[in-house]
């Protein structure tokens, strides 16, 4: 392998994947994956092993310990909302059994009358920290990957908590890979639900910029290597229906694809 360096940064696409019985990490080359000898965490040693990209079935991007995501984080999505801009984010978690990998289907829970699909960057941590600073922030990050945060919008409204409307099995779709070397404030975001373009927006419009999401949430709880960090949605959220595809596309990264399904 020869990694390509932009400033400090080797741009990679990290892939977690299944091939035969085997559950593994790689860096996503151009027809094949090169296995990883262990976690892609510290120094990244691939195995020297490739498979057949078309042999391998991705899966989520990220085995976290947790998962934290923050609300309100777009300015155009504020105005849409006629809300006031926050003054400090408002974060919340969804479990890790929430997580559904690219293409796998995203499950419609009986009972819920408005599923709404949320198109976000997410990034995951790839060193432990604490009271990291916004000029530090940027170490910490292994990598860039889309991210829908799926919400049953009727059971936020009723419950007020959002535990609920946000942690049923499938509502945490990720993928496909890890980005490693993008700038995130710089990344057209889009969703496309059955192929018609949804939200449209750019991650200039962050009210939070991500070294500032690192900083707050890191001065709450330590950040483990993993850890998965989603950023928020642009204006334009919408429902699904069984049946539907949606699309979240980010720039720099690709496109996630997921299926609803009853
Ligand atoms: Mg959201």
């Amino acid at each position: 392998m020869c990694p390509l360096f932009v400033d400090d940064s080797v741009i990679m696409r990290i892939v977690r994947f299944r091939y035969k019985a085997r559950v593994a990490w790689g860096i996503l080359e151009d027809k094949h994956v090169r296995i990883l000898d262990g976690l892609p965490f510290g120094k990244i040693r691939p195995a020297g092993l490739a498979v057949p990209v078309n042999k391998v079935k991705l899966l989520p991007p990220a085995a976290p310990g947790k998962i934290i995501l923050v609300g309100l984080n777009y300015r155009d999505h504020a105005r849409e909302l006629n809300m006031r801009i926050p003054k400090e984010p408002v974060i919340f978690f969804k479990p890790t059994t929430a997580l559904a990998a690219h293409k796998q289907n995203i499950k419609y829970p009986e009972g819920v009358a408005r599923l709404d699909y949320e198109a976000e960057l997410a990034f995951v941590i790839r060193k432990q920290g604490r009271n990291i600073s916004e000029a530090k922030a940027k170490e910490y990050i292994l990598g860039y990957t889309c991210l829908n945060d799926v919400t049953a919008r009727d059971l936020q409204k009723k419950d007020i908590q959002w535990t609920r409307a946000k942690s049923f099995d499938t509502f945490c779709p990720i993928g496909p890979w890890l980005e490693t070397a993008i700038n995130p404030a710089r990344l057209a975001i889009r969703s496309y639900l059955n192929a018609e373009l949804k939200q449209d927006s750019h991650t200039s419009n962050f009210i939070f910029p991500v070294s500032r999401l690192v900083r707050f949430i890191s001065g709450i709880m330590t950040l483990l290597p993993g850890d998965l960090i989603s950023t928020g949605t642009p204006p334009g959220v919408g429902r699904m229906l069984p049946g539907d595809t949606i699309e979240i596309n980010i720039e720099g990264i690709g496109s996630l694809i997921n299926k609803v399904v009853k």
